[in-house]
């Protein structure tokens, strides 16, 4: 599985069929740029004039990709990189062979008159050539790490470069930029992966949390209970539809709301209730759904941390009347840029979702309510159906890293490791462990001097937001979610880290605390 360096997904040598139409005219040879090879070609260039005993290739590219084709004679050429050779005999102008970048290559055993061409990804460059054997070895070890981002989203673009680039090159020559088939594409995709029956794309997580309350009508006079220790959009998507967020403190535990506390807070006005499946752990959703069936309450997840999370085996989202998901580029799903969803059970409700962030128009220029401008444009939703395809894996990568943390941070005094529940199974968007003695920002300060990022989530607490200082909240009230704001770490733990970067934060936390 998952248990070197390498990145899951990383791109090996392969054989491509170059598609050959024959008619009486002759045989036409076709390799496609993005379809076939993966990438646009920059460079063309040949060899010839080979004999049986011409060597070529002792080289390696950092960057570039190349693809071969034998077009007369053969040859035989030999890739390798971290101890993994691949050799291919190349001898008839119906297959390429596409070679990624990072790969050290022997060409040798041509034929006389041998003519290979090559398509190349990019312009000559000697600064990415690697000619040194020692110099290519280095490169390619997975190196001892030195430091740990708390997040490097890089590393997504780096290892699914072609396949973005595809996403990008097709939403070019569809000359759609608003609406259109990739949208719906997505949205069937993405309400399947959350057992639900429809999705609608809107423009981000907030506006994913808003719209539903406004399709329900929710507004001025209203209540809405929210967690106290969240991301703040939970409770501002609750005031800009005109309604008012009513707080709930967390479980001293978990920081998830606390569901037995709920109920008392329900009034009159009380409309809806938004749990928050925080840091990718699931609220227990079943007393909710009982209260909120028995006291007609509209629930919404509050997804946006939670993309693929488990409860009792169900998916998160597919819980309540409806969920708001965000891809803002760090969350487990992430787009390019600002995206988010919504999905429910209720396809009525999905249609008015869609219907509002289109302005309120069910068909072009007639306004039947006041909507907003809110849609998943169509280029996000291309790359986010190709990261949907990756999400179950790198959620399984940073489910190993949380058991990885597990078992090196146990039995620390002075850190709390995070609370699950065993119906839970959590997709770790992040991994807050709290700090006691308030020693959270000195660990912080340890950590940054070695070179580890690290993040709180979060700070300030919903209730001390000074956005809602007119709701003259008591401050008192939220014990646990201040204890969370003062107490949590969240450490670095992300699909592309590796395990030796986690081995390196578990080090560096643990000389912190046996140095006290
Ligand atoms: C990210 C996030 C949101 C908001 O999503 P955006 O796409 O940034 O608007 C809402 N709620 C929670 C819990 C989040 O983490």
């Amino acid at each position: 599985m998952l248990e070197n360096n390498e990145s899951s997904n990383q791109e090996t040598p392969r054989l491509v069929d170059i598609k050959l139409i024959n008619d009486p005219r002759g045989a036409l040879g076709v390799i496609e740029g993005m379809a076939d090879v993966g990438f646009n070609f920059k460079r063309f260039y040949f060899i010839t004039k080979l004999s049986e005993l011409s060597e070529r290739g002792g080289h390696a590219h950092k960057t570039l990709r190349q693809c071969f084709i034998c077009l007369r004679g053969g040859m035989t050429i030999t890739l390798e990189a971290r101890g993994e050779t691949f050799s291919f005999r190349l001898d008839s102008y119906d297959k390429a062979l596409i070679v990624p970048a990072g790969y050290w290559r022997e060409l040798r055993e041509f034929d006389d008159e041998s003519l290979v061409a090559v398509l190349a990804s990019d312009h000559y460059d000697e600064g990415e050539y690697i000619r040194d054997r020692r110099e290519f070895e280095l490169f390619t070890r997975p190196a001892s790490p030195s430091s740990v981002p708390y997040l490097d989203l890089n590393r997504y673009i780096v290892n699914m470069r072609s396949e973005l680039d595809v996403a990008i090159e097709s939403s070019l020559d569809s000359g759609i930029f608003i609406g259109g088939d990739a949208i719906q594409r997505f949205e069937a995709e993405f309400s399947h992966y959350c057992s639900t029956v429809a999705a609608a794309g809107v423009a981000n997580g907030f506006d994913a949390l808003q719209l539903p309350l406004r399709a329900k009508g929710i507004g001025p006079g209203d209540e809405v209970i929210v967690p106290a220790h969240t991301f703040v959009a939970t409770a501002l998507a609750v005031a800009q539809v005109g309604a008012t967020p009513v707080l709930v403190d967390v479980e001293p535990d978990t920081g998830l709301m606390d569901v037995a506390s709920v109920e008392n807070l329900i009034t009159d006005r009380t409309r809806a209730i938004i749990p928050v499946h925080l840091y990718g752990c699931p609220v227990d959703m079943d007393p909710l759904i009982e209260i909120a069936s028995r006291r007609g309450l509209f629930l919404l997840e509050d997804a946006a941390q939670a993309h693929g999370a488990l409860y009792k085996g169900r998916k998160c989202g597919s819980l309540s009347d409806a969920a708001a998901f965000s891809f803002y580029p760090t969350k487990n799903l992430g787009a390019l840029g600002d995206a988010g969803a919504v999905v429910s059970n209720d396809s009525a409700l999905i249609g008015q979702v869609r219907m509002l962030g289109n302005y309120g128009a069910p068909r072009k220029y007639q306004h039947d309510q006041v909507g907003m401008n809110s849609r998943l444009d169509p280029l996000q939703a291309r790359i986010l159906s190709k990261k949907l395809k990756y999400l179950n894996e790198w959620n399984s990568r940073r489910q190993q890293y949380a058991r990885q943390y597990f078992a090196g941070l146990s039995n620390i005094d002075g850190l709390q490791l995070p609370v699950t529940r065993d119906w839970a199974k959590p997709v770790w968007h992040v991994f807050s462990v709290k700090v006691l003695d308030s020693r959270r920002d000195q660990l912080q300060e340890a950590l940054s001097r070695r070179a580890i990022g690290t993040n709180i989530h979060y700070p300030i607490p919903v209730h001390r937001q000074r956005c809602f200082a007119d709701l003259k909240w008591d401050l008192d009230a939220y014990p646990n979610a201040d204890r969370f704001s003062q107490q949590s770490l969240s450490l670095p733990l992300d699909a592309l880290h590796t395990p030796d970067e986690i081995k390196l934060v578990i080090d560096t936390v643990r000389d912190f605390f046996n140095a006290l």
